[in-house]
This record gives C-alpha cells, sequence and structure tokens, in this order.
C-alpha cells in the first residue's frame, strides 16, 4: 500500500533564522533521493535505521536522474565527492548531518531521512528545491501527520493532537495535548465501543441463536449500560468546553461603567501599558482583545467600552460589542470604583448581565461573574459584603469562598445540568498597585478546570469534529433508551446502537463492518 505512495520533503523547522533547521523527506524513494544529494564517507543507503552521518549536500548540473552518484552510486569525486566531478561541476549546498529511519518504525512508517542543515530559510529552500529536482514533492500540510495515520501508527484523534502540541500556547494546553497524543481520547472512545460492540454482538448472537445465549432480562442490563454509556459521554462533552479554554484560552469579558479602571486591569493583567488610560469617561471607544496568563491560565480580555445607553454614534458601537461580548463570555470581570458609591449605571450593568443570558436556551453555559471592587488603594465607601448582598438580589449565587455546591456546576464553570445559575464572587483589587491579582489568579483557577489544573486527566482537547461525533453517540444511545423503555424487540437496539459505535469510530477514524464480524466470530463462534 505504501510503495505507491510518491516521497514527499518539506523543511520541517519554523520558519525564519535558526542555528539549525530539518529538512525532512518520506516514502519509498527517500533513501535513494536523499542518497543522490548526499557527498560523505557513508552513502546514505549503507547506514543503519536511526544512526546519522555527517557529509555535503551538493547541486550538480544536470538534474536529470544523474545528479551525484546518479545510479552507479560511485562518488564522482575524492572521497567525500564534494566540488568536483569528472565530467560536471557539483555545488556545495550545505554542511549537513543526515539521519535515516527505516519504515516501519518511523513517524510516517516510511523510510524517513531528515537533513539537519543550516537553519537560514535561503539554504533549506534551496535543498527544498534540489529535493524536488531529484524525484521528491513538497508535502501538503499536516501530510507527514497524514502518512502516520494511514500507515496504522496513529489513529485520527491522536493525528489531531500532534497539531494541537504544536499550536499549545500555554502549558495546560500543551499538557492535554501531549495526553491525547498518547491515546487518552482514542482509550476513551475505544472502551466505550468495545462495550457497544459487546452488546450488539451478544444481542445478534442470541438472536440467532437462541440456545445458548439468553435475552431474558436483558432490557435491565441494558439500562446499566446506556447509563454508563451516556454518563462518560456527557463527561467527554462537557469536558470539551474545558478544552476550548484549554486551548483558546477562556473568553473574558471586562465590563464597568466608564472610568471604573476596566483597561487598568486589563493593563494589570497583560503586564504592560496596551490599552488607553485616561481621566475622561468614555475614552476606551472599542473593544480591544488581548491574550494574557494569569495563574497558568490563559485568558482571552475583552475590554468593552461599558454596557449603557449612550447618544454617540461611536460609542454605540463599543457597547453593542460589549453585550456581545457578555453573551458569548466564559467568565465576566465586573469592574467597579469602589471609590465612589455605587452609581446608577453600575446597577444597571449588573442588572443586565445578570439577565443577559437565557438558561433554558440549550447548550449554553452560564459565565461566572467577578466583581471587582477596583481602587482599594484609594479611601473606598463601597464594601464586599454590600456587593455580595447586590449579587444575591439579582439572582447570582454568591460563593465568595468558593466553597458552594454549584447545581450542576461540578466546581467548573461549564454548567451542564442546565440550572442557569450563574455564580459570583467578589474580590478588592487595586489595578494601580497591583494588589489583589492573586487572589484574582486564585479564584480563575478555582472557578475553571475544577481548580485542578495539575491533575487535568478528564480534560481533553476535543475539536468541533470529536463533539459533534459525541452528540451524534449520545442521541443515538437516548434511542436506546427510548426503545427499551416502549419495550420493543431487542434487535431495535441494534441499529441504534451500532449508530453509536459507528458516531465514536468517525472520532478515531475506524470503520465498522469489518470489526463487527471479526467480534462475532472471536467470541461468539456462530454456527459451531
Ligand atoms: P475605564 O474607563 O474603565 O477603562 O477606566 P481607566 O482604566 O481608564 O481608569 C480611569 C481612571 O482611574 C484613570 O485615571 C486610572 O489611572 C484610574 N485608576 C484605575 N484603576 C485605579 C486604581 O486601582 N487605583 C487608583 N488610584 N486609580 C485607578
Amino acid at each position: 500500500m505504501i510503495s505507491d505512495k510518491d516521497t514527499i520533503c518539506a523543511i520541517a523547522t519554523g520558519t525564519g533564522s535558526a542555528g539549525i533547521g530539518i529538512v525532512r523527506l518520506s516514502g519509498p524513494e527517500a533513501i535513494p533521493i536523499a542518497e543522490r544529494l548526499f557527498r560523505g564517507k557513508r552513502r546514505i543507503s549503507e547506514l543503519n535505521s536511526y544512526t546519522a552521518a555527517y557529509g555535503h549536500l551538493v547541486r550538480g548540473c544536470d538534474h536529470k536522474g544523474s545528479i551525484g552518484r546518479g545510479g552507479s552510486g560511485e562518488p564522482l569525486s575524492g572521497e567525500a565527492g564534494l566540488s568536483v566531478s569528472k565530467d560536471r561541476q557539483e555545488e556545495v549546498l550545505d554542511e549537513v548531518i543526515a539521519l535515516v529511519m527505516r519504515a516501519p518504525h518511523t513517524y510516517t512508517t516510511e523510510d524517513v531521512v531528515e537533513l539537519s542543515c543550516h537553519g537560514g530559510p535561503l539554504v533549506l529552500n534551496r535543498v527544498l528545491q534540489e529535493l524536488t529536482a531529484a524525484g521528491a514533492r513538497l508535502a501538503e500540510p499536516g501530510e507527514f501527520t497524514k502518512r502516520a495515520y494511514l500507515g496504522g501508527r496513529i489513529d485520527l484523534s491522536e493525528a489531531e493532537a500532534v497539531m494541537d502540541v504544536i499550536a499549545a500556547e500555554n502549558e495546560s494546553a500543551l499538557s492535554a495535548s501531549l495526553r491525547q497524543l498518547q491515546g487518552s481520547l482514542k482509550n476513551a472512545v475505544s472502551e466505550l465501543r468495545e462495550k457497544l460492540l459487546y452488546e450488539t454482538a451478544f444481542i445478534e448472537s442470541a438472536l440467532d441463536d437462541p440456545e445458548n445465549y439468553s435475552l431474558e432480562d436483558y432490557a435491565d442490563r441494558m439500562r446499566t449500560v446506556l447509563a454508563d454509556c451516556t454518563g462518560q459521554i456527557r463527561g467527554l462533552i462537557a469536558g470539551a468546553e474545558e478544552g476550548r479554554m484549554l486551548r483558546q484560552g477562556i473568553r473574558t469579558a471586562i465590563v464597568g461603567r466608564p472610568n471604573a479602571g476596566k483597561s487598568s486591569i486589563l493593563n494589570l493583567l497583560l503586564g504592560e501599558e496596551r490599552a488607553i488610560v485616561t481621566e475622561i469617561a468614555g475614552t476606551t471607544r472599542d473593544t480591544l482583545e488581548e491574550k494574557a496568563i494569569l495563574g497558568g491560565v490563559q485568558l482571552v480580555l475583552i475590554d468593552t467600552a461599558g454596557i449603557r445607553e449612550t447618544a454617540d454614534a461611536v460609542e454605540q458601537i463599543g457597547v453593542q460589542r460589549a453585550k456581545a461580548a457578555v453573551e458569548t463570555a466564559d467568565l465576566i470581570l465586573l469592574v467597579i470604583d469602589a471609590a465612589e458609591p455605587l452609581s446608577e449605571e453600575d446597577t444597571e450593568l449588573l442588572r443586565s448581565i445578570s439577565g443577559s443570558r437565557d438558561p433554558a436556551e440549550k447548550g449554553r453555559t452560564t459565565a461566572p461573574i467577578l466583581v471587582l471592587l477596583n481602587k482599594n488603594d484609594l479611601d473606598t465607601v463601597i464594601t464586599a459584603a454590600e456587593l455580595e448582598q447586590l449579587l444575591e438580589a439579582h439572582g447570582i449565587l454568591c460563593d465568595n469562598a468558593g466553597t458552594k455546591e454549584v447545581p450542576g456546576n461540578k466546581g467548573t464553570s461549564t454548567d451542564t445540568s442546565g440550572s442557569g445559575q450563574r455564580t459570583g464572587r467578589v474580590l478588592e483589587i487595586s489595578a494601580a498597585t497591583g494588589e489583589g491579582k492573586e487572589r484574582l489568579a486564585e479564584a480563575v483557577q478555582g472557578l475553571f478546570f475544577a481548580g485542578k489544573l495539575s491533575d487535568s486527566q478528564e480534560q481533553y482537547m476535543l475539536n468541533a469534529r470529536h463533539k459533534e461525533a459525541l452528540q451524534d453517540a449520545l442521541d443515538a444511545l437516548m434511542r436506546v433508551s427510548d426503545s427499551v423503555d416502549a419495550g420493543v424487540g431487542e434487535d431495535f437496539y441494534t441499529i441504534d446502537l451500532l449508530a453509536a459505535y459507528e458516531a465514536l469510530g468517525r472520532i478515531t477514524g475506524e470503520t465498522l463492518e469489518d470489526d463487527l464480524a471479526d467480534k462475532i466470530f472471536r467470541e461468539f463462534c456462530m454456527g459451531k
């Protein structure tokens, strides 16, 4: 299968200048193609797998199958064959280390040669050009990993995890992707599929061979299996939100009336001056988005112009965006100027936030609010206790100690129960002195990822494809559950059990028919 594939090449390291840059070749012709360009004491084809050789890459004047040793395999000149051949001039492209890895124990499962060159864009591109002239093709994005998948070395979820490892922008995202690369999602999905397949095979066997397999009281057993599997799938779906936040950061809307200190809070979190800070109310005209790491958690900070009715056209656009930011946020930071009495604007804001989401809306989460009593370096006139009362009055479950059991929240911001109860905490802070930043970091950690960033075994980097597949599997299992309740025949179960099995298989890229046939044959000895 692999032998009829072509040989691909690409620069495997980043763009820009670096000490070393690696050009990778993979495919049936990887070794002969590299050998055509390589001049060293040893020939590439003589190297054992996972051994490296020092030498030079050269460019011959004639590319048409006769570069370097050509078909004869003989050096063109001297021990290293470096510069001058009898009949053609060879130009040295770079001094390199060639590493040979032989199929099947390689990243792609094919023959792979990695050429460690000097890391300049010009030199690497010239090497690439010579390799293509010698018969390799430029790889498509992700093609090496795709070959690893096609070669059966990794499944789809692991292939996707490779991309996530590369794209990870913070520690949490990196560790979750690395776990996924080691098969964490594959294992979770495979375990579920195994259970569903077993039940399907059992039902089919019992229908075919009632003397040996009994379906008496099977509905009860089906209920137990369904409860177990749907629970696990729901857990995976809930974890998907966490995965998104891990990967892309927690979308954090910073809201508050003009001059409360939103831009100053943003700057405090960013650790540098980004937003324009002025004393004139309404200067933050638009929304800004910036990334910050707070206590190991990545936040995507959305600074808003404050949610309020305004006649100013420019500011109105900002106000609309602020409302949209609150709607889509995972976390709301409501900034209040504690040195001033609470204004009508402050309470209006709180009111609009507390009513901004319809808890009945399916699939929506209810973002928690952290109220930041800002400017506590000044004489403050608002207390945390007052604010907590105000939050409770607006139907926001106030959990200042971070200990209350929030229905359905399981310690994370993801409200899987659909209770829709928004939670809030009040924190004193000073954007001017930085006092309270630690408390804010702790509060964010506590609200998200169940406060257990270091022990995040349950988090998977689920993408939209995974989520859709999980949802389809869940829907199919709910249909089985309906069938059980309706008391229909067991043969009806199998259609939806297989639909769930197939949906889960889409995550790992596995197929159905062969598996089922194997399973039935192996475990249930049909027709014995
Ligand atoms: P925004 O309109 O909500 O973005 O508010 P700004 O961040 O522009 O801040 C408004 C004013 O309050 C500026 O003069 C800031 O320097 C000041 N300010 C913000 N935070 C603090 C703080 O914690 N302490 C003191 N003393 N002043 C602050």
